[in-house]
């Protein structure tokens, strides 16, 4: 097996990417738009904490505000009309599509290019923008694990083993690239090798302090970065 130089290890042969401010430029409009439906429904919520607890599914974040400060679980009723809203808010900011990070088409282009697959693990549910990805990134991905292909969301290492699974190479042969602090948590929990790029308003350190291997904090730094491997 050929090493590479920088940390001796095996050489990538699958990327798992997270979608929501990895891929997309959508944190911001998700954290405006939970931050706007949780409030309205009594539960006052800040765009800083969506990005604490991006990663997670819709109901996880909804589930784990509610029992922070009612200390019982939300009802399905009220999971639903949150989610509701907050797709619609979600929906009237940005008419349905966010944009891409970027140059973020040029590290999956590389890659693509130079045999190395591409996957998309999300705890996303928002089937418009999954369904959209292999059209914006000119069909790049091996294949996309989404929310609807889970038990458990992140910071769970399910999401992350089931790409593994499915991808069929040695976990050392695989590799993450994240953005929030609890999917690096969801990364190194499946025992993968995880470059955080931090694209949004988070200290580094809460990205080092779930152990990300590497912090970079752009798509051409990673670029620079798969170049020299
Ligand atoms: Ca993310």
């Amino acid at each position: 097996m050929v090493k590479d130089k920088i940390v001796n290890r095996p050489k990538i042969r699958a990327v798992f990417f997270d979608q929501d401010g990895v891929l997309y430029n959508s944190m911001p409009y998700h954290a405006k738009s939970w931050a706007w439906a949780m409030t309205k429904h009594g539960l006052p919520y800040t765009e800083i904490e969506c990005y604490r607890n991006e990663g997670r599914t819709s109901t996880g974040v909804i589930q784990e505000h509610h029992m922070n400060m009612y200390g019982t679980d939300a009802t399905p009723e009220l999971i639903e009309a949150i989610y509701k809203d907050k797709t619609e808010h979600f929906t009237e900011m940005t008419g349905g599509f966010p944009g891409i990070i970027p140059d973020v088409d040029k590290v999956l282009k590389w890659l693509h290019t130079h045999g190395i697959q591409c996957w998309v693990v999300t705890g996303s549910g928002q089937r418009n923008l999954i369904n959209a990805l292999n059209d914006t990134f000119d069909n790049v991905f091996s294949g996309i694990v989404s929310s609807f292909d889970v038990r458990h969301g992140k910071p769970d290492p399910e999401p992350y083993l089931k790409a593994w699974e499915k991808c069929g190479f040695q976990k050392d042969e695989c590799m993450v690239v994240e953005n929030a602090p609890l999917g690096v948590r969801a990364a190194k929990a499946a025992g993968l090798f995880t470059v955080a790029v931090n694209t949004g308003p988070l200290p580094d350190a809460d990205l080092a302090d779930e152990k990300a291997d590497i912090i970079l904090h752009n798509m051409n730094e990673l670029l620079n970065w798969f170049k020299q491997q």
